[in-house]
């Protein structure tokens, strides 16, 4: 069934889904099973799997030279959806990215999810590797997040780059992107990035899933001002839960969003690990108890691999 299928049937009820990192290379599918068995007491209609593409690490050589590799850290999305459909019989999201694919590689990639079922997919550009000044995409690949959304919806209409394919199967994919309460990073202004959100959405993108945020003010904000946009899909809040002290400069470094000063403050004054995760929790619940109150259709947790603490604040809420 597809996102936006669930979102429709749900009412007034607040659903909850869930997003997973593949396990670090090596690591096994008992990882992402032991992440799961204990949130699907919550019957998600739908759990997402990040995609990560290939990093650059430098080894020092025996001469002293350094050696620049490239090595995937997190392979195996396609392969965790598949296991997550058949072992849980719930839907998987899989994360599609620009960076890295060409529009071959891209083309290739969703007849693989096609053959397997796979009905939904988030679209996203991805971000720049480490040790890259900005984002690139493959030479022949998409640049933008926008051109993933219309490359899928062509496979959709039975489109394939090969134009001599006629009467190419349909792929049937549910396209969810990326929207940012905060903007966008690179984005020069919230209108331009509300624009580029707006294109992909008439291109045939279907929902959108938030950046986390932890001011639900901002989130509130950005829904009224997607509406005034012209953009009706359904938006769905990403939650993360701050569950330790360096996160207050760590997540704003690496995401772009700001943490209200009540919250950094609740956390600074803490003396001990298990007392700023509790504040982190306690200010996640009050966050997901005034979204849900608002008529939000799902709440969608950040899980980094830590569902005890994903689980306490979903008991807290439903
Ligand atoms: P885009 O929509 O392409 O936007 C990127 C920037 O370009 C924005 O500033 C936008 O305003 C601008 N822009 C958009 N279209 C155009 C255009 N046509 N011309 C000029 N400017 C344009 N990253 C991963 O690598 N793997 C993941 O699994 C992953 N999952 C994510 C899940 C969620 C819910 C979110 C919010 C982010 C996720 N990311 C993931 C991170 C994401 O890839 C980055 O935030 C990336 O920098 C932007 O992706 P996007 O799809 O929003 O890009």
């Amino acid at each position: 069934m597809k996102v936006t299928e669930f979102l429709k049937q749900t009412g007034d009820k607040t659903l909850v889904s869930f997003e997973l990192l593949p396990p670090l290379k090596g690591g096994s599918i008992d990882a992402i099973f032991h992440t799961l068995d204990p949130l699907m007491e919550f019957k998600p209609p739908f759990i997402d799997v990040t995609y990560h593409r290939e990093e650059f690490i430098y080894n020092v050589q025996p001469s002293g030279y350094y050696q620049k590799i490239a090595i995937r850290k997190r392979p195996g999305t396609v392969g965790i959806c598949s296991a997550i459909m058949h072992h849980y019989g719930v839907q998987a999201v899989p994360h599609l990215i620009c960076g890295g694919f060409t529009r071959e590689d891209t083309e290739n990639a969703l007849i693989e999810l096609h053959f397997l079922n796979i009905k939904n997919v988030l679209a996203l550009r991805g971000d720049a590797r480490k040790f890259d000044e900005k984002f690139m995409p493959e030479p022949g690949g998409n640049a933008y997040a926008l051109d993933l959304v219309q490359q899928i919806d062509r496979m959709n209409k039975g489109i394939y780059l090969d134009p001599s394919i006629e009467n190419g199967s349909r792929t049937d994919f549910c396209i969810g992107v990326a929207g940012y309460p905060e903007k966008h990073f690179e984005a020069p202004n919230m209108q331009s990035d509300l624009d580029f959100t707006r294109k992909k959405i008439e291109n045939g993108a279907e929902y959108i899933v938030t950046q986390m945020f932890y001011d639900n003010k901002k989130f509130f904000d950005y829904v009224n001002t997607c509406r005034a946009a012209g953009i009706h899909a359904p938006i769905i809040p990403g939650i993360k839960p701050l569950t330790k002290k360096y996160q207050l400069n760590s997540v704003p470094r690496n995401f772009y969003i700001n943490i209200p000063d009540d919250l950094v403050k609740a956390i600074e004054k803490t003396h001990s690990d298990q007392a700023a995760k509790e504040a982190g929790i306690e200010w996640c619940v009050a966050q997901c108890k005034e979204l849900k109150a608002k008529g939000v259709p799902c709440l969608h947790f950040y899980t980094m691999g830590d569902s005890q603490t994903v689980k306490k604040i979903v008991e807290k809420i439903l």
